[in-house]
């Protein structure tokens, strides 16, 4: 079945021709893309779009699908830095459910900073609830807070072990208790998790299913988002789920899946994994990296820094790190070797620094065993990056991805506790690494309900456009119009556009068939009545898809309202 969308103004994203005026679909390609001409149209049903706007599905280089589904039952809690405000909620709430028929409570966002440096105690947590187990999550969503039952149920005590001392672990008391603060653990991190569930009888009441996942892949959809990268696959419920949801003929995204490894160690072991999971890939879904959690967050201290933590007398501390470059090192030769990219969390500039000098040293070791460089690295956040180091992913080939929704006021000033102003100012700068020629995709990586409308990408935009968080404006007083410093590092429209388009098709090695609109791709594109580029940047939330098209079928809004 062909279809010809003519009159239309289309942003190709094809340098050699960046706008056309007709697109022609047969079935799930583009057949034909350019100027009007009727000779192409033959046996085509003719949609005239009236000059209204094509653009080219838009890609979320990095986004939890199984997380984001697994999180519906999680309580959210107020948003307020008052401790006794956070204990006063969970009291209500623990008096509101029963034990029964709640037997584990899961908050989350207390912010970061709620605590300061010495982190959370159970102590405060025990006050608010202490029949039961609690588990309370930051606002950074990479440290949480335990009340003692939950500790205990979980098996941990002064004997313990921790995942991995001084990154990912339980924080002692000098007597080497456990306080209730926890680093860098997953969400429900086995085998902990597992002794929660056997300790109180009880299952997370939201079982991965593909039933589970459809209301995060419809919010996808309506968002106009064809294609996404995910952040941490959840194991192979998450695979089978999104796999049967394909057959069906639901999953109206393309599917680029990573499984995490942490060390060089447990890395075969993970890729084996990987390969036993490619037996759901199909024409939409793929698995072919491999994910790795270099250091924390610049807003837990745990972010590995080039300086010394301000609020540290001692000027010793410079965060943490889950390997250095020599162990990196190998790790990328492996994934090379095994013909797979790898995607890596880093947030501090160490960090950055780390894996820049990894892959710069595998690339090196690998042409001189005369083996081919296949691996893409992508190294997603990048908070802040040296100067000196700006220059390298282009020189490296590496891509660098940023969720640009966090370009305002998302994660606030924490990040001073153990920062200069004057570094914190320095946060969120992908202007340098843009101009020199490097890749860089945008994102969401959002993981939970709570934030999943801010996946949408025109809110997005707008963020990383106004470095205004609409949401959560930085005080005016202190920065005039909330506007996130400095000013230099607002994003240009065309260049989000390219990041959210062409870009992450690339990332993806998706770009063959995907991310611009040319003859031979895959039909999947957008309609929108506005010029996105020309549109105000500090209204661009307002702006909505008339209609969603992906494999050439209308799965969101209406073509023919546009005749
Ligand atoms: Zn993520």
């Amino acid at each position: 079945m062909k279809t010809a969308f003519i009159n239309a103004q289309i942003y190709t994203g094809d340098k050699n021709a960046p706008w056309a005026q007709a697109l022609v679909i047969d079935g799930d390609k583009i057949e034909y893309v350019g100027q009007e001409d009727e000779t192409k149209y033959a046996g085509a049903a003719i949609k005239d779009l009236k000059g209204k706007y094509i653009y080219p599905g838009i890609i979320d280089s990095h986004i939890h699908p199984g997380m984001v589904s697994q999180s519906s039952w999680h309580i959210k809690l107020p948003w307020t830095d008052d401790l006794g405000q956070v204990q006063s909620f969970i009291k209500e709430y623990t008096q509101a459910h029963s034990k029964e028929d709640a037997p584990f409570l899961y908050f989350e966002y207390y912010p970061t900073k709620l605590f300061g440096s010495t982190g959370p105690h159970k102590k405060y947590l025990d006050e608010a609830c202490d029949d039961r187990p609690v588990m309370c999550q930051d606002f950074g969503e990479h440290q949480h807070w335990y009340n003692s039952r939950m500790l205990e149920a979980m098996g941990v005590t002064k004997e313990t072990e921790d995942p991995m001392p001084g990154l990912r672990e339980f924080v002692r008391d000098e007597d080497g208790q456990p306080t209730g603060w926890g680093k860098e653990l997953v969400h429900m991190e086995e085998p902990f998790a597992s002794n929660l569930c056997k300790a109180i009888g009880w299952e997370p009441p939201i079982e991965m299913t593909s039933e589970a996942m459809i209301p995060f892949f419809e919010f996808l959809t309506n968002a106009g988002i064809t294609a996404i990268a995910e952040g941490i696959l959840e194991g192979e419920a998450q695979m089978k789920s999104m796999y049967e949801l394909d057959i069906a003929g639901k999953l109206h995204t393309y599917y680029d899946g990573c499984v995490r490894y942490y060390t060089l160690e447990d890395l075969p072991e993970k890729i084996q994994f990987l390969r036993e999971m490619q037996k759901y890939n199909t024409k939409h879904i793929k698995l072919n990296t491999m994910k790795l959690f270099l250091d924390g967050t610049n807003e837990s201290g745990n972010s590995a820094s080039l300086h010394p933590h301000e609020n540290d007398p001692t000027g010793t501390n410079y965060g943490e790190i889950a390997m250095e470059s020599d162990e990196l090192t190998e790790c990328f030769l492996l994934c090379n070797k095994e013909g797979l990219d790898m995607h890596i969390h880093m947030v501090g500039d160490r960090a950055f620094r780390v894996g820049c000098d990894a892959v710069e040293k595998a690339k090196a070791k690998a042409k001189k065993q005369g083996v081919e460089w296949v691996c893409q690295p992508i190294f997603a956040h990048c908070e802040i990056v040296d100067p000196s180091d700006m220059g390298r992913p282009a020189q490296l080939g590496i891509t660098v991805n940023w969720s640009c929704h966090w370009s305002g006021g998302y994660f606030g000033e924490e990040a001073m506790t153990f920062f200069t102003e004057e570094k914190w100012k320095k946060m969120y700068q992908f202007n340098p690494i843009i101009r020199s020629g490097a890749l860089v995709t945008f994102s969401s990586d959002v993981v939970t309900f709570y934030e999943l409308h801010r996946a949408n990408p025109f809110f997005s935009m707008q963020v990383a456009a106004t470095r205004v968080d609409p949401e959560f404006p930085l005080d005016p007083k202190k920065y005039p119009g909330s506007v996130r410093p400095p000013e230099s590092a607002k994003l240009e429209v065309p260049v989000l556009l390219r990041g959210y388009t062409i870009n992450g098709a690339k990332q993806m090695h998706w770009d063959k068939i995907m991310g611009s609109l040319e003859e031979g791709k895959i039909a999947n594109f957008n309609i929108c009545s506005s010029n996105i580029e020309k549109y105000p940047v500090d209204r661009l939330t307002e702006l909505k898809w008339d209609a969603v098209i992906f494999d050439g079928e209308v799965v969101y809004g209406d073509i023919d309202s546009c005749r």
